[in-house]
């Protein structure tokens, strides 16, 4: 079915998906992070550390039942569009989103985070210039993927241009990162790690990272989460063995001069959801 670009049906129907999946993502954690904090907790040997991950899974339960944010920070949104080849590219897309991002603000409710960066005058809706960023992806599915971000973790985010003699000292760069964040992001965080393309293209892989499932690592993932997990942060920076659940990255071709890493540091609230547009 080819759809009509000034079908308002269009805006409707992805303005609602946005609503919908906007209130998963902010009352309900994805259950691979869940998986991922419960063996934290299970596996924590200092006794501040696991109490404090007690406290963490108890608010993720009680924000679960009744409907409310995880998090009074419910962050900005960054939304990822997936698009089967019926759909065609066209601005009713960003309106439908931008339009499910204010109902969701009135609704739910969200904290109204979108401010201008110099005036910082607040849009009180969640949208503005450039907000939300939209990224869209050829696909399958006509899908709406939600991933709202906290500035706790986003503020203490970092990318670097390495040389490329310094790929051995990546490991390094991301606990540093760890390290000058301290307990700043709210952790066990997760980080996204984007390793090569350009400088903005690293940071949105790191960005995308942030989409894979936590509960598993490969080996250079769990090399990299060793490495932050030896500062000895713990959760909410009061010491103890968890400081990150997962690191998780994606990779992309560079210049044979460059290497950019960029590291995209998420707090425990890692939320995320993903509906599927009803036309
Ligand atoms: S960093 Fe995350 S958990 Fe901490 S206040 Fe911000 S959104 Fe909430």
């Amino acid at each position: 079915m080819m759809v009509n670009q000034a079908d308002p049906g269009l805006v409707e129907a992805l303005a609602d998906a946005t609503e919908r999946a906007l209130r998963e993502a902010e009352t309900r954690l994805p259950p691979d992070v869940l998986a991922a904090l419960r063996r934290a907790a299970a596996a924590e040997t200092n006794g501040i550390a696991r109490q404090e991950l007690g406290n963490i899974l108890e608010n993720i339960a009680l924000a679960g039942e009744r409907g409310l944010p995880i998090c009074q920070d419910t962050g900005v949104p960054v939304v990822y569009l997936s698009l089967p080849p019926e759909i065609p590219f066209s601005p009713a897309l960003f309106e439908g989103v931008r339009e499910g991002v204010r109902r969701a603000t009135a609704a739910i409710p969200l904290r109204p985070n979108a401010v201008d960066p110099i005036t910082r005058q607040n849009t009180g809706d969640n949208t503005g210039a450039g907000m939300p960023p939209i990224h869209v992806v050829p696909g399958e599915r006509f899908t709406v993927t939600v991933l709202p971000k906290g500035a706790g973790s986003e503020n203490v985010s970092r990318i670097g241009m390495l040389l490329p003699s310094q790929a051995a000292g990546i490991p390094e760069f991301v606990a540093e990162t760890m390290l000058i964040a301290g307990g700043r992001p709210c952790p066990p965080v997760i980080l996204g790690v984007g390793i090569g393309g350009t400088f903005d293209a690293a940071a949105a892989l790191a960005k995308e990272a942030l989409l894979l499932p936590a509960d598993t690592m490969d080996k250079y993932e769990q090399e990299l989460c060793d490495a932050v997990n030896a500062l000895g942060i713990g959760p909410m920076g009061l010491g103890g063995d968890v400081t990150a659940l997962a690191v998780k990255v994606k990779r992309a071709a560079c210049h044979t001069a460059s290497l950019p890493v960029a590291v995209n540091v998420q707090c425990w609230a890692s939320r995320r959801a993903s509906v599927e547009v009803r036309l």
